[in-house]
């Protein structure tokens, strides 16, 4: 990773709209590019509308979008509907520990009883634990951390910038204490990479010991800018797999028997350990 630099930025606002509203209506993202560094990260071509290239060293902060929530969230119109906040950038990514903008957010969430979504990849999120606390009594919270490979070698080769998986699900496990929802996204799957029985197995049964409401799993997309800069890096550091995964991405999605023999294994081994798949399901028991 290079030098970090950061770029300060007015935003219009705080809160995209999202076309599709279910299962939540709006997305608020603190950051533009990400320094958790993920060789996977779909959000890359969020940077090509900015004058950058360096998606992870070169961090736009939204420094108003505090003023700018809180605008949007008295107005009469607003409808409480789920925001998801980091959608496409990890909002505790370092910048956090330096802009701290994370804690006035939630604060505004809990003046105006307004359900949310994080996902992170980082124990930073226990920073704000009261405060995630105190929104979970209130009303819908859910705290989802992405983890993708126990065998840490590999996790510092593909998410090199993120806490280390054993420290994120002790976040989940800590989150667990509170009245908030908590999920383990396994996504995305990389194949030949991350794929393997005994990897699925030592992730649900850490996700089982700390009690998560769901487990959503997914596969890897190559697309655009994502799909060179990945194919790349997997040349480089896992020649042995690169052959193997060029022939399953003929197009964006790995191919249709590698996927329904993938989601078999993946489908038997949650089974097994009593974790449900419903992300939906405590969501909706808390907002009716
Ligand atoms: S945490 Fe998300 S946004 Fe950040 S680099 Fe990784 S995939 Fe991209």
């Amino acid at each position: 990773m290079g030098k970090v630099t950061f770029k300060e930025d007015i935003a219009k606002s705080a809160l995209t709209m999202l076309k599709r509203k279910i299962p939540y209506g709006w997305d608020l993202n603190i950051y533009r590019g990400c320094q958790h560094g993920c060789k996977y990260c779909y959000a890359m071509y969020s940077h090509k509308y900015l004058d950058s290239a360096d998606f992870f060293n070169e961090i736009h902060v939204k420094t108003n979008i505090v003023e700018e929530l809180e605008r949007e969230l008295k107005s009469e119109k607003w409808k409480r509907e789920v925001i998801n906040i980091g959608g496409v950038t990890d909002s505790y990514q370092p910048a956090e520990a330096k802009y701290q903008l994370m804690p006035e957010i939630l604060k505004l969430l809990i003046k105006y009883r307004t359900p949310a979504i994080i996902s992170t990849k980082s124990k930073l999120v226990l920073r704000d634990y009261d405060l995630i606390d105190e929104l979970s009594r209130i009303t819908y919270i859910n705290v989802a951390a992405t983890i993708t490979a126990m065998d840490e070698a590999i996790r510092t080769k593909i998410e090199p910038g993120g806490s280390t998986s054993i420290e994120r699900f002790e976040f989940l496990k800590a989150f667990r204490k509170t009245n908030a929802s908590i999920g383990l996204h396994l996504m995305p799957i990389i194949p030949y990479i991350t794929d393997d029985e005994q990897n699925f197995d030592r992730m649900f049964d850490a996700a089982s010991q700390c009690g998560v409401h769901y487990v959503l799993a997914g596969t890897l997309y190559l697309r655009g800018t994502t799909r060179k800069y990945f194919l790349d890096f997997a040349q480089k550091e896992f020649p042995e797999q690169y052959e193997k995964i060029l022939q399953l991405y003929k197009t964006g999605g790995a191919d249709k028997e590698y996927k329904t023999a993938l989601y078999e294994k993946v489908n038997r081994l949650r089974d097994q350990y009593g974790l449900s798949s419903s992300y939906m399901k405590p969501m909706r028991e808390k907002l009716r």
